[in-house]
């Protein structure tokens, strides 16, 4: 049996976890390829107009998998650090099924929905009964694959407070979903040419998100997605260590549209663009306003050596 892993939306939360689960259980595995014109495109047709890019990148890879594997591994989310996720995560198992009825698509499925009933370990073990694997080779798998996936986000955490400790170049903090970050179609051009000015880039995605949770309530009691509530409070952890705050999001993303609105009205002293990714234009244009933004970060820099 090969089971298929889309590389977009959650898996970039569990780059580490799935890949070492299913070594562990004896199971095969494809990652599909870096984002590409083509699964864009294909991905793009696929979905509904409202979608947001990540959906439609997501829906390119699904469709990319498709006859490589004997399952694609869907699951179904719904909490995280205790607060609820974007509906796009609840419902993914249904707009997959519904997406691609016709090609009689199998999906490799876990739920999680509920602290107790269907937390992380509970779902996981379903998904081993269904595979037909022992239960005490299922609960190997898992605790070594959330090691696996603890130490590759330690690490990340690490290096980046020391580049924080050490750099001596305009540190920009970029806010943004671990899969937009990672996609070499959302986040990576930007990333590239933010570096290409001199930049370190700091990236509210790798901080601890107990602390930045935290962090978070104290600035907002009201904010309900888990993810949008980790990057929040990366912001208020990171403000006086860095230059400037980008807010990288995609199109129409309506966490984001709000989450980053608090942003812009909650951290007014510092310089801060908020940047949006669409399918038709990508990061076309964006060059500019990275390079005006840096120019005042800079200037700002200056005025503040002068007085
Ligand atoms: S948070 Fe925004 S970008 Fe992410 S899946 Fe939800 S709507 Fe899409």
């Amino acid at each position: 049996m090969r089971v298929g892993i889309p590389r977009a939306l959650l898996y970039y939360k569990n780059e580490k976890f799935w890949p070492t689960f299913l070594e562990n259980i004896g199971v095969e595995y494809i990652i599909s390829p870096d984002t590409n014109k083509d699964i864009l495109t294909k991905g793009s047709n696929l979905a509904i107009d409202e979608s947001c890019l990540p959906k439609k990148i997501f829906l390119g890879h699904i469709n990319w998998l498709i006859d490589k594997c004997d399952y694609i591994l869907v699951p179904r989310v719904a909490f995280c650090y205790g607060f609820d996720m974007c509906s796009t995560f609840l419902a993914q198992y249904d707009f997959v099924k519904n997406t691609f009825k016709d090609r009689n698509i199998k999906i490799l499925y876990y739920n999680i929905d509920n602290k107790k009933i269907n937390c992380e370990r509970k779902a996981i073990y379903r998904l081993g009964k269904f595979l037909k694997i022992k239960r005490s080779q299922v609960k190997y798998a898992y605790i070594m694959a959330k090691q696996a996936q603890m130490y590759y986000e330690m690490f990340r955490i690490q290096n980046q407070e020391k580049l924080l400790k050490e750099s001596k170049k305009d540190k920009i903090l970029l806010v943004a979903h671990a899969y937009n970050i990672a996609d070499k179609y959302v986040g990576e051009p930007v990333i590239k040419y933010l570096q290409g000015l001199g930049c370190d880039v700091i990236f509210a995605e790798y901080t601890n998100p107990i602390e930045a949770i935290d962090a978070s309530l104290k600035v907002t009691k009201t904010l309900h997605w888990g993810y949008s509530r980790h990057l929040f409070g990366a912001v208020e952890l990171l403000k006086d260590s860095v230059d400037g705050i980008i807010l990288l999001t995609t199109f129409p993303c309506g966490p984001d549209s709000m989450v980053n609105e608090m942003l812009i009205r909650t951290y007014k002293d510092k310089p801060l663009i908020s940047i949006t990714i669409d399918s038709q234009d990508g990061t076309a244009g964006v060059e500019t306003r990275l390079e005006s933004f840096v120019d005042i970060i800079n200037l700002r820099k200056e005025k503040n050596y002068e007085k």
